[in-house]
């Protein structure tokens, strides 16, 4: 392994960009493939979801790799929930105590586009765009791409290849199909796909709603959800099954169907989605699934990283957030000095892993919480709580949500543990009614709780520990 490897990536989206710029930046030879037009320069939709939420452990590798400030100027920051009831009311949840802890929307395309011109200013690095991988044969170290322009078909050969292709993966295809190795792989679909719509800009360009909140509109079995743009636009998600309920992505196929299914759930949003029957009708349905896969690499040839390793479903705001955080944990491995690329991909996974799998299955529990949940009263008493806390001990209380989005140097796998067995903890409180909130709780009346909640959840954990959990 030396500087003067070659290194092919395929994928130049979030994860593929942000690791070439490292790379480059680190001084290798930097081959970046991408299927798509250059989004800078082409007109189209940056893939799926149009703006995300970007938090800590995000910014983490975006300041490793020296960017952290360019994207700080194109987020907007989101400080909690805000939840709308189908009458019309609002209440709103902050996302932590502390005050410097919220969370960013952000354009996937602006952040993926300002990534690419970083790693281009490197003249190790050099991007394609408009090739698609086809396949990879791995013991030749060589991946077979198609010219989309073209239609013409060519080969790369490379030291290494590392794929960052997204949730469809074309290496980790080829893991698959090639069967050179014991290669386990598990893909779940949810029932529940999703649909981008939008709320414009009022007329003179500013947003219709707070653009200092996530918005939710959650209604048990289907949410729909808003995040905002620079713009004064707001891009609308809709979380809905396809097949199950009265209301599923199968039946909402005529104007009147999808009318009625808004002004009966979300009345407030309908107002302010006014194309909402063409958009409806017209963009696309996306599915969401979590990918696991293992081993991540070949030999001392490939590797997969950010969703090509590990797709998650997206309700914990953090499939762009893991992905960049391969990239800070790969760096560390880097400077390992190890002396071969298998070495340097073995203890990467091993580094890793478990914390990929505890984030994919935080964000399925999230799913739950913000399509129901969070409009369950014992939720909202919780959440009370621990806003109290985190604000009154900020150096003393973290809640789940906060380890796992403010806590970059701890990681998901630990942050899962903590944070669940602290939920349970204070649910387990509240339902025996041995804690009690009200508007103005004392440090005195809330030192108390945090003992409790303390010693609960340090018996929870113990308990963990001899289940073997
Ligand atoms: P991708 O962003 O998918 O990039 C893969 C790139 O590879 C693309 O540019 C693609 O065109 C290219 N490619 C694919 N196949 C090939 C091929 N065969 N050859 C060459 N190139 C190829 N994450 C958050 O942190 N916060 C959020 O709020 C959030 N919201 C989301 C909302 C939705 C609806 C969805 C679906 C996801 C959300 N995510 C969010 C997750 C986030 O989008 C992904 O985790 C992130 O994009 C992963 O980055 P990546 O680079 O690994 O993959």
């Amino acid at each position: 392994m030396n500087k003067s490897d070659k290194i092919l990536i395929i994928g130049a989206g979030l994860c593929g960009s942000l690791l070439a710029l490292r790379l480059a930046q680190r001084g290798f030879k930097v081959e970046l493939y991408e299927s798509r037009p250059d989004l800078r320069t082409t007109d189209i939709s940056a893939g799926r979801s149009i703006n995300l939420a970007l938090s800590d452990r995000g910014f983490k590798a975006l300041r490793l790799c020296g960017v952290e400030e360019k994207a700080r100027e194109i987020c907007l920051p989101m400080y909690g929930r805000l939840m709308h009831d189908t009458g019309g009311n609002t209440f709103a949840s902050n996302y932590s105590g502390r005050e410097n802890e919220y969370i960013n929307s952000i354009s996937r395309g602006d952040l993926n586009g300002l990534l690419l011109t970083e790693a281009e200013k490197h003249k190790n690095v050099n991007i394609h765009f408009n090739k698609k991988c086809k396949n990879v044969d791995l013991d030749k170290n060589t991946a077979h791409f198609k010219d989309y322009k073209t239609k013409e078909e060519f080969s790369v050969k490379s030291d290494v290849i590392i794929g960052t292709d997204g949730a469809g993966s074309s290496l980790r295809k080829s893991y698959y199909l090639e069967r050179k190795f014991l290669f386990s792989y598990a893909q779940n679909y949810l029932n529940h796909g999703y649909k981008e719509l939008e709320i414009p800009a009022d007329k003179n360009g500013k947003h219709q709603i707070s653009n200092q909140h996530l918005h939710i509109w959650p209604r048990g079995d289907f949410m729909l959800i808003a995040l905002p743009n620079l713009d004064g636009s707001f891009t609308v998600t809709l979380f809905l099954s396809y097949t199950e309920g009265e209301f599923n992505f199968e039946n909402l196929t005529s104007e009147e169907k999808i009318t009625q299914f808004f002004e009966q759930e979300f009345p407030d949003a309908l107002e302010i989605i006014p194309n909402i029957k063409e958009e409806f009708m017209n963009n696309p349905t996306g599915a969401l699934r979590t990918v696991k896969c293992s081993p991540w690499s070949y030999q001392n040839k490939t590797v997969l990283l950010g969703d090509a390793a590990h797709a998650i479903v997206p309700f914990y705001g953090q499939g762009m957030n893991a992905s960049f955080e391969d990239v800070t944990v790969f760096d560390e491995i880097l400077d390992q000095g190890l002396s071969d690329w298998k070495s340097v991909f073995k203890t990467y996974q091993k580094a890793r892993k478990q914390d990929t799998d505890a984030i994919a299955d935080l964000a399925i529990d999230n799913f739950y919480e913000m399509r129901d949940h969070v409009a369950n009263p014992i939720f909202k008493e919780k959440r009370k709580i621990e806003m109290d806390l985190e604000k009154t001990f900020p150096t003393q209380y973290f809640s789940k949500y906060s380890l796992v989005t403010f806590n970059e140097d701890i990681g998901y796998n630990a942050a899962m543990k903590i944070g669940r067995a602290q939920d349970k903890a204070l649910l387990n409180l509240i339902a025996g009614d041995e804690v009690h909130t009200h508007l103005n709780m004392t440090k005195e009346e809330l030192k108390v709780i945090l003992e409790k909640v303390k010693k609960e959840t340090n018996t929870i954990l113990e308990e963990d520990k001899i289940a073997g959990l």
